[in-house]
């Protein structure tokens, strides 16, 4: 079974058409980079995912539930697909392990011993143990969105979406997120990550996703499609991202 399933998924705000009759099937394990143009429908297309979004038209299948079901099925999902923004959106008021805990305490019902020892382990993964007592203010951007990624993988998600991880960090700290969402890839998390991080769609991505105007324009692997872009869109695209 598809970890993922579009079927002639359909979004429209108000006259605007930003998802067109999207099909797109992503299996368990795959690590999809999903890239294009501003405006293209990448968040929504992501936003849809764990039901942010509704659909307008056609059926999106998350590990079996319809994002169409009821409230009950659309609790399932988002406990299922965990997100990550741009902006990290943290609990401002929490500590880092505060903010892991929380999610795990409130959706779960986890008892409160047994959060803290979970996100401790989480923290630790993530490379900040020693940070567990730090505010978000306290911590660099590149910290707060390893935070954030410690707090969606606290609710155990079988799929992580990740809305452009990178684009508010400076350029040195981008690197110690990428590494964190590298290690998850290799672990086998199934993901889908929106960035212009041309590198690591190569490096770590099982498929490439190019998007225009709320459609899949170009769909394959990765290094092939860096390497010897035929679509002259995506060539372009290519060109100026690098
Ligand atoms: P991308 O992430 O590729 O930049 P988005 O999915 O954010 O694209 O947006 C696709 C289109 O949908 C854009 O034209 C954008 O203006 C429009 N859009 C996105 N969110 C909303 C919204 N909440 N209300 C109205 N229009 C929106
Ligand atoms: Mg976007």
């Amino acid at each position: 079974m598809n970890m993922v399933e579009f079927r002639k998924v359909s979004k429209r705000f108000g006259a605007t058409v930003v998802l067109d009759g999207v099909d797109l099937s992503i299996g368990t394990g795959e690590v999809v980079v999903l890239i294009g143009p501003s405006g293209s429908g990448k968040s929504t297309l992501l936003r849809c995912i764990n039901a942010l979004e509704t659909i307008d038209g056609g059926d999106l299948v998350v590990d079996g539930r319809s994002v169409r079901g009821g409230p009950s099925t659309v609790r399932e999902i988002r406990q299922e697909a965990g997100m990550v923004f741009q902006q990290f959106n943290l609990f401002p008021q929490m500590t880092a392990l505060q903010n892991v805990a929380f999610g795990p305490r409130q959706v779960r019902g986890t008892p409160r011993a047994q959060a803290e020892q979970e996100a401790r382990a989480l923290l630790k993964k993530v490379g900040l143990a020693e940070r567990e007592q730090h505010f978000p203010s306290e911590l660099s951007g590149g910290q707060q969105q390893r935070v954030a990624i410690a707090r969606a993988l606290a609710v155990k998600p079988k799929l992580m979406l990740f809305d452009e991880p990178t684009s508010a960090l400076d350029p040195e700290l981008r690197q110690e997120v990428l590494r964190v969402m590298q290690a998850l890839a290799e672990e086998g998390m199934t993901m889908i990550v929106v960035t212009h991080e041309i590198a690591f769609a190569r490096q770590v991505g099982t498929r490439l996703i190019f998007m225009e105007h709320g459609h899949i324009a170009v769909d394959g692997p990765p290094a092939e499609l860096i390497a010897h872009p035929s679509n002259p869109r995506l060539r372009d695209f290519l060109q100026h991202v690098e």
